[in-house]
């Protein structure tokens, strides 16, 4: 099965490519959500966030900084980062959103959280328990 993104990389689909390093590529994507919304990837071909390496992810995540600081640097006040691991992933190739925000764009992006739930305790709780687990070996 062949990856979009392999692809793009590759040079052998188009993509409107506004950044690159030697390992991670920054492209438009094709139903951007927002003005300037970016994608940034790493070259080789993760899955997502339980697959890529730390030092790939950390690649990614300065890249997508610089990214930021540009688009800053042309007017916008901030930007949305994204990166969705779960069954609605459109594409198995590890990506990064940043979505440009400007603080007027009226866009809502990131929802007042309407999530009602009573069952955070036991998740964070699972987490501390784990975090601990490893500080101690
Ligand atoms: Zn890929």
């Amino acid at each position: 099965m062949t990856c979009t993104f392999c692809s793009i990389c590759a040079g052998e689909e188009e993509a409107e490519i506004v950044n690159e390093t030697d390992e991670t590529l920054a492209f438009a994507p094709l139903n951007p959500i927002s003005e300037g919304h970016i994608l940034v990837i790493p070259k080789d071909h993760y899955e997502t966030i339980f697959d890529i390496p730390e030092s790939t992810l950390c690649t990614v995540v300065k890249h997508t900084k610089i990214i930021a600081e540009r688009l800053q640097a042309n007017g916008f006040d901030g930007a949305n980062l994204l990166h969705d691991s779960s069954q609605h992933q459109s594409v198995p190739h590890f990506h990064l959103h940043i979505a440009p925000r400007r603080s007027d764009d009226g866009l809502d992006l990131w929802p007042e959280s309407g999530y009602e739930e009573s069952n955070f305790t036991l998740t964070y709780e699972h987490i501390r328990k784990k975090l601990s687990d490893e500080d101690s070996e």
